[in-house]
């Protein structure tokens, strides 16, 4: 076979999962809800069916739905785009980053990713034919903007944000895009904007989409989710958000690869979207998780690490261990009964940290028994 991605090994969400499972294991690994989406949503996929919804939908996506999202985003975030020319909708975030990054970058162009990086966006840029340039926060997970100039050259032609940010929890801020803004104008870059998260930020913070700065948004991707924001990451329903001229680059890829997305979540989502409040009350509802389990793992020996958006909370275990990442978290899984995420999979060189990342989107019984389990692991 010819070798494509040929020391990519498989997903860490697939492989802690599957260990997850053979343990017996509380999976706070991989990043999805453990409860039920609303039944008002899933009512909407019936009737979408019932009444029809059942046949490939236009290339782009259902206008109801893309003018959902459109109107959705240029509310929120001041934008203009345009639910015809400008809105796709895709099969998850992943497609919708994977074609992002196929129509923007080419053979020998570099692409900064900033680590810790999500762990689709080093192999899309690969098989693209394209270099990933992975550039690492500093120690408290902020973007180190002095590290990202550095690492620019003549062949560098785009970067991928994230923010909110897997796994750091972290938010990117005002003076974060507007130090984007200036790098991207200055050295022509496109930018994959990754927001699926955009729905989960806490303590009253702004989600900074690069939607709401001008100079970003004309070069921007924008990705987004509706597995984040609806609680049904099976469903792999999101959307990309960019100017005519990017999406038209991008549906010529997009139009031979799905073609189309599964059409009655479409029409359900569009119904279900028209009202704000499922999404207006996701940050609160998260952050009262988030705040229960992190008052949960105070009992434990780990120390917790800024959690600003996101579903994700991240441990520093130096004070129990000195496995190594990778180790911990089987270690975790296997012995102490709670899978977790390392970190250092998200890095192209090994790193000297000691951190792993629990997903809180999960039941409160099932936050309670992980954090009885890791209570009582170190005793
Ligand atoms: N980007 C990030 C940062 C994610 O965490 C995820 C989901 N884990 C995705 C993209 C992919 O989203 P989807 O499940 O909709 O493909
Ligand atoms: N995005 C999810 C996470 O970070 C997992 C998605 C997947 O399994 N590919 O945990």
């Amino acid at each position: 076979l010819p070798a494509k991605l040929p020391h990519t090994g498989t997903t860490i969400f697939t492989v802690m999962s599957a260990l997850a499972a053979e343990h017996g294991a509380v999976n706070l690994g991989q990043g999805f809800p453990d409860f039920s989406p609303d039944p008002a949503l899933l009512q909407a996929v019936t009737d979408a069916m019932a009444f029809g919804y059942n046949q490939y939908a236009p290339m782009t996506g259902l206008p109801v739905l893309r003018q959902a999202v459109a109107a959705r985003l240029n509310g929120l975030y001041g934008s203009a785009y345009d639910a015809d020319r400008d809105i796709t909708i895709t099969a998850g975030g992943t497609q919708g980053l994977l074609t992002a990054l196929h129509a923007c970058v080419g053979a020998g162009d570099e692409v900064v990713i900033i680590e810790p990086a999500y762990d689709s966006y080093d192999p899309a840029i690969r098989l693209a034919g394209a270099v990933p340039v992975g550039v690492p926060m500093t120690v408290d997970y902020r973007i180190d903007w002095a590290a990202v100039r550095a690492a620019i050259t003549p062949r560098t032609r785009a970067l991928v944000l994230n923010t909110p940010h897997n796994p750091s929890g972290r938010v990117a801020t005002g003076d974060d895009l507007r130090e984007l803004e200036r790098l991207a104008e200055q050295h022509d870059l496109f930018v994959i904007s990754d927001e699926v998260y955009e729905h989960m930020v806490y303590d009253g913070q702004l989600h900074e989409s690069v939607a709401r700065h001008a100079g970003l948004r004309e070069r921007s991707f924008l990705v987004g989710s509706f597995g984040k924001t609806f609680h049904v990451t099976g469903w792999k329903v999101g959307f990309v958000a960019a100017p005519s001229a990017l999406s038209a680059a991008f549906r010529r890829l997009h139009q031979y690869t799905v073609f189309s997305v599964h059409t009655p979540t479409q029409q359900a989502l569009a119904t279900y979207l028209a009202d704000p409040a499922p999404w207006q009350g996701l940050s609160g509802f998260y952050q009262a998780r988030r705040d229960a389990f992190r008052a949960a793992l105070a009992q434990t020996p780990l120390t917790l690490l800024p959690c600003e958006g996101t579903y994700f909370q991240t441990v520093d275990y130096s004070a129990v261990s000195d496995l190594p990442e990778l180790d911990f978290a089987r270690w975790l899984t296997t012995e102490a009964g709670v899978a977790a995420i390392p970190l250092s999979v998200f890095y192209q060189r090994p790193q000297e940290r000691r951190h792993v990342r629990f997903c809180f989107a999960k039941r409160e019984d099932t936050l309670a028994e992980a954090a009885r389990r890791l209570a009582s692991a170190w005793r």
